[in-house]
């Protein structure tokens, strides 16, 4: 790694609690391949100090920062900008310091959309059921909604959170002019609908809660007797990246369906977040490694 000199540049993340991210490792291990004279930092940053800790990093020249939770929404009104995507989104995980302030936009959508558009081209005919309705949902709505599936259906367990996520979608797209192909058209349904989805054929299942995620490695989303119904050419994705595979993306497995976990998710997020900061590719293969290496330790 290029010695911290006094023109060494900061990027890093903020976020409450901090001390598990993977980011640092992952970026560091980029800034030392492409021998830059920068460090990526894990800045602890709780809720209350978020808008004192955005002028302190701007006061000290920090370049680009990843945010996370619970500052993805919250950072919104304290921005200079943000991008349309962000907006319709109405999730922030990623600022850069410009000389007009800091400036918002959303990867997370990019990253999701990345393994499945490795994959083909057309996603039409696919139906999409999410499950879960936070933060990451709607990232997951907006890449479905990009890779042009047209039937996108969200689980969750609160009748009001529900009614609130699918009608700020239709609002926010109509008044942002996102470069979204508008309107997206998302179904919202209580929990145990799923059963009468499960089934269909071409099905792209999208677990977006914590249920899985380490140390809860034993539990699913859903039963293993509801994935047992699920149907032919279906795809699991997790976006849990640890444990892997997680219990949702055994079971799925075992029925057939094609997993994918949350880590590509998390490389491919964090190397546009990396590109939009020092304006160069990022070396991928280089990130995969050290968030794998991580991911071991
Ligand atoms: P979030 O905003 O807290 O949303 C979590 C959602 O899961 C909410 O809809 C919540 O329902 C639901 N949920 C939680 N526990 C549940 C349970 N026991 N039964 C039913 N529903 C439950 O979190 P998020 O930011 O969307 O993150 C969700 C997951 O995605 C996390 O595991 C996170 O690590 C992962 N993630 C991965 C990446 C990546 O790069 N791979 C990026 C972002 C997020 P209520 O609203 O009713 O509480």
């Amino acid at each position: 790694m290029p010695q911290i000199t006094g023109t060494t540049k900061l990027l890093g993340v903020i976020g409450s609690p901090i001390g598990h991210s993977f980011s640092p490792a992952m970026h560091n291990a980029a800034i030392e391949h492409l021998g830059l004279d920068y460090r990526y930092v894990a800045f602890p940053v709780l809720p209350a100090y978020l808008s004192t800790a955005l002028d302190g990093l701007a006061a000290i020249g920090v370049v680009g920062c990843s945010v996370t939770i619970p500052h993805k929404q919250a950072i919104i009104p304290l921005l200079a900008e943000i991008s349309p995507l962000a907006r319709a989104v109405g999730a922030v995980n990623t600022i850069r310091n410009t000389a007009a302030g800091w400036i918002g936009t959303n990867t997370d959508v990019a990253g999701f959309v990345s393994p499945l558009a490795a994959m083909r081209r057309d996603w039409g005919q696919t139906t999409v059921a999410i499950l879960g309705n936070g933060g990451a949902a709607r990232a997951v709505v907006a890449g479905c909604h990009q890779l042009g599936c047209s039937n996108i259906h969200v689980f969750g367990r609160d009748a009001v959170k529900l009614a609130a996520f699918s009608s700020s979608w239709q609002e926010e797209l109509l008044v942002t002019g996102t470069k979204l192909p508008a309107p997206v058209r998302v179904e919202t349904h209580p929990w145990d609908e799923l059963s009468t989805l499960i089934s269909q054929d071409n099905l792209l299942l999208v677990n977006s809660t914590p249920i899985g995620m380490h140390p809860q490695v034993d539990r699913s989303p859903i039963s293993a007797e509801l994935i047992r119904k699920i149907g032919s050419n279906s795809i699991a994705y997790d976006l849990i990246y640890t444990p892997r595979p997680t219990n949702f993306l055994q079971l799925a497995k075992q029925q057939g369906s094609i997993a994918i976990d949350g880590m590509e998710m998390l490389i491919q997020q964090g190397a546009i977040a990396f590109e939009l900061w020092l304006q160069q590719p990022a070396p991928i293969d280089i990130m995969r490694q050290a968030l794998l290496q991580s991911l071991k330790e």
